[in-house]
């Protein structure tokens, strides 16, 4: 018989829970983890190869621990008078966020979330020890300034997750909530832009509250408007205080210096790297206007994804989806499913997919 975890002396806060799980089938069309559905441009990926083969000349020796070429070159792309002292960086903004809940959480303290958000948080937050609290999101999702600060005060948590714009909803978070909750917590406050490329042009960025706030994170990643998830690169900026003190947590030369290499190459590329956004917001845009015509609701989005509700049958719908070669995202909100926006064929693929369930051919 095989060896089962319970079997194992594991930590006893570890038994009985289920790992991060969104199923890696190789479908025609996978829309189902707000991957960005466009490959990175040739050209771009031709520099990208020259500098990884150059870094691969010295791969016997450690990586630079600070990357330090790389969180100026982030700093650079963030704009706002950033300098890289205030930047962080690690093997995708997961590792980011575990940096941050290492440092600032951990046993014996408590990070706070607005359900439903993006699955991950409470996930990080037990796997470093510390005590996740669900606190709760108004109608259509939202979260107001009022309801986001009673809450945090009610709860004192060490850390709070502000997802703006939100997974697994779109929802868009006003800078007025980051204010309100930064005042109200005692904690350190993360706002998580992973999607906020997708937003309109003119909406401000919690990077623009930084300043004062010591207590403020603002998390990115280059999985998403980037279309470098494979590479597994997310970034932070803060106080450099706060930079200093995920130095304690993180493993030496956590970043590789082929990372390293890929993730610079790709940002003097910026613009190209980008250049897809547009295209994706507009079949976003596609994909609400088309569920709202076959009957569903689509929730408000400023990410690469949309949020469905009117689903009779979830498990049923996404079902019959994967077997026409489709796959999308069951998230566990009753009546409710997420898709990706993909290519125009991929979005073509899945709408004409979703009318055909719907007429029940
Ligand atoms: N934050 C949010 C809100 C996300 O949706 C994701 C990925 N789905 C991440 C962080 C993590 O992305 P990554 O580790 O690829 O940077």
């Amino acid at each position: 018989m095989s060896t089962r975890l319970e079997d194992l002396p594991i930590r006893d806060d570890l038994r009985g829970q289920v790992p991060y799980g969104a199923p890696q089938v190789p479908l025609p069309v996978a829309l189902n983890v707000n991957e960005n559905t466009h490959p990175v441009p040739e050209d771009v990926a031709d520099d990208i190869l020259d500098q990884v083969a150059r870094a691969l000349r010295d791969i016997n020796r450690y990586p630079d621990r600070e990357f330090t070429e790389l969180r100026e070159a982030f700093a650079g792309y963030l704009g706002e008078g950033l300098t890289r002292e205030q930047i962080w960086a690690a093997n995708g903004s997961n590792e980011v966020l575990q940096h941050i809940l290492m440092a600032f959480a951990g046993p014996g303290r408590t990070a706070m979330g607005f359900t439903p958000t993006y699955s991950m948080y409470p996930l990080l937050t037990g796997a470093t020890g510390a005590s996740w609290i669900a606190g709760r999101r108004d109608a259509g999702y939202t979260l107001t300034p009022e309801s986001a600060a009673d809450q945090i005060a009610a709860a004192d948590p060490d850390v709070v997750f502000l997802c703006a714009p939100n997974n697994p909803t779109g929802t868009p978070l006003p800078l007025a909530v980051v204010e309100a909750a930064y005042e109200a917590a005692r904690g350190i406050v993360i706002v998580d832009e992973a999607y906020f490329e997708f937003a309109p042009r003119e909406a401000p960025s919690a990077l623009t509250l930084l300043p004062g706030r010591e207590r403020l994170v603002v998390s990115r990643t280059m999985s998403k408007a980037f279309a470098f998830a494979g590479a597994r690169v997310g970034y932070l900026a803060a106080d450099p205080a706060v930079v200093d003190a995920l130095r304690l947590v993180r493993l030496p030369y956590h970043l590789s210096a082929l990372t390293q290499a890929a993730a610079l190459a790709a940002l003097r590329h910026a613009p190209t790297m980008l250049g897809m956004v547009d295209e994706i917001v507009a079949q976003r845009d596609r994909i609400s206007a088309t569920l709202e015509a076959l009957g569903y609701v689509a929730h408000d989005s400023w990410t690469n994804f949309v949020l469905f509700g009117g689903v009779d049958d979830p498990a049923a719908t996404w079902r019959a989806l994967y077997d026409r070669g489709v796959l999308i995202r069951d998230v566990g909100i009753p009546h409710h499913l997420r898709v990706t926006a993909g290519t125009e064929a991929e979005t073509t693929a899945f709408l004409e997919a979703l009318a055909s369930i719907d007429s029940g051919a």
